[in-house]
């Protein structure tokens, strides 16, 4: 690969900053062409300071005005072109200059940038889970026409990459050969794995944001907690890997040394382990075909003494459950499933619904909407529709 051109969607989130880490760290090989962000600009601003992007794109005017006083006077590099608004996310991540894309914003709202790195062809690494989720079938067709390259950047789905044989390596979408029997990824379990189920009532969010293993955005370490996560992670390696759901086993493993693996009919297993630091997976998909130095420490087997595996207990994480129903029943449910809980994880968050309320909120809407047909979901505008009547049946179901 030549020298890339990174455009850093996120920027400012726990992705964006192991990111920006890899990248600083390869500057004969890669530099930051832009930044993005929705809140903290003061951040922002501090990291366009220190890697000097061509562009940085904000939400709106007044977020512009923030950045623009975080400015130093002092900065070792000029001041990037200010770029506002959703759509010169899309045109950013489209210009010409741009090699390479991280599609770390959290949620749906990160799709129509992912799609559109995708429809400009550009190397896509891919955090971004949501995309698929909601929007798999359209994301690998849209990728596959503007010749796109996806890599995964989730630890799961670059470890699934990692062990698969270079013959194998098919994303985006094209079908696994036959020679692999299962895809196994792996779950931590997260921190309530042996919390006394009466007690997950009042679990705070203090509490379900505590990874045992994993330093991560708050969004994300809830559904850690509650394994909607790992739901998401099968329907996003569905898409990626282009295998039937029979295919895609989960096994609870506490330490989270073994990231996934890839069992072929010869009865060989491959795994791929390393430090629970997603700069192992992000320098991977930045470094690919090549092997690039992350920043990530040695893994001391030795200290760590023992690995556990345990089967998901479905009683314990009924998220996990409603995940592979919604992957069954076809992509309308896959949005509504990721919708409603982006809702309940956000009232969570904020205090106004209980830990345990989560699957009950995403049930509920996905009852409501499961007569929608998938045949109408044919463009982003159809998936972002659905996204939000899901998202109103989840709000009116926590009031
Ligand atoms: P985060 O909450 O730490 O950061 C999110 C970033 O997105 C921030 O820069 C924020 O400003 C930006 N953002 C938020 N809302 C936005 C909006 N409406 N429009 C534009 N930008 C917006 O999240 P994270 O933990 O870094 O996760 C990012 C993505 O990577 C998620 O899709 C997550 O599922 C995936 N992922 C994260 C990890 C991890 O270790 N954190 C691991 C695997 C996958
Ligand atoms: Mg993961």
């Amino acid at each position: 690969m030549s020298f890339q051109q990174v455009c850093v969607l996120g920027s400012t989130g726990s992705i964006g900053v192991s990111t920006l880490d890899v990248i600083a760290r390869h500057p004969d090989r890669m530099a930051v062409y832009a930044l993005s962000a929705y809140s903290r600009m003061q951040k922002l601003a501090e990291q366009a300071m220190a890697c000097a992007p061509k562009v940085v794109v904000v939400p709106d005017s007044a977020a512009r005005e923030r950045f623009v006083q975080a400015w130093s006077s002092s900065a070792p590099c000029a001041m990037p072109e200010v770029r506002v608004g959703a759509k010169a996310l899309e045109e950013t991540v489209a210009d010409a200059q741009v090699t390479t894309v991280m599609a770390a914003i959290i949620g749906a709202a990160g799709m129509p940038a992912a799609l559109a790195a995708a429809r400009a062809g550009k190397r896509i690494l891919l955090a971004n889970k949501e995309a698929l989720v909601a929007a798999g079938s359209l994301f690998i067709e849209v990728a596959k026409q503007g010749g796109a390259e996806l890599l995964p950047i989730d630890s799961e789905h670059s470890a699934i990459f990692q062990c698969l044989d270079q013959h194998h390596k098919s994303v985006p979408g094209n079908p696994l050969a036959n020679d692999v029997r299962r895809l196994i990824i792996t779950a931590s379990g997260g921190p309530f794995r042996q919390t006394p189920l009466l007690e997950l009532p009042q679990v705070s969010p203090e509490q379900a944001c505590a990874h045992p293993n994993w330093s991560m955005g708050r969004k994300i370490s809830v559904d850690s907690a509650t394994m909607l996560n790992k739901g998401l992670e099968v329907i996003e390696a569905y898409w990626l890997f282009s295998v039937p759901i029979e295919k895609i086993d989960v096994v609870v493993h506490p330490q989270s040394v073994i990231h996934s693996m890839v069992e072929y009919i010869d009865g060989s297993v491959m795994a791929q382990l390393g430090q629970p630091d997603m700069r192992t997976a992000i320098a991977y998909g930045l470094g690919f075909p090549e092997r690039i130095d992350s920043g990530v420490g040695l893994l001391d087997l030795a200290s760590m003494g023992r690995l556990d595996f345990e089967a998901p207990d479905l009683q314990r994480f009924p998220c996990l459950r409603l995940a592979f129903d919604a992957l069954r029943s076809g992509q309308a449910a896959c949005v509504s499933l990721n919708a409603a809980n982006e809702i309940a994880v956000e009232r969570f968050l904020n205090r106004q619904v209980s830990y345990t309320q989560i699957p009950q909120i995403i049930e509920h809407t996905l009852d409501r909407l499961q007569r929608c047909s998938d045949a109408a979901l044919n463009s982003l505008d159809a998936i972002l529709a659905l996204d939000q009547d899901a998202r109103r049946v989840a709000a009116d179901f926590c009031r």
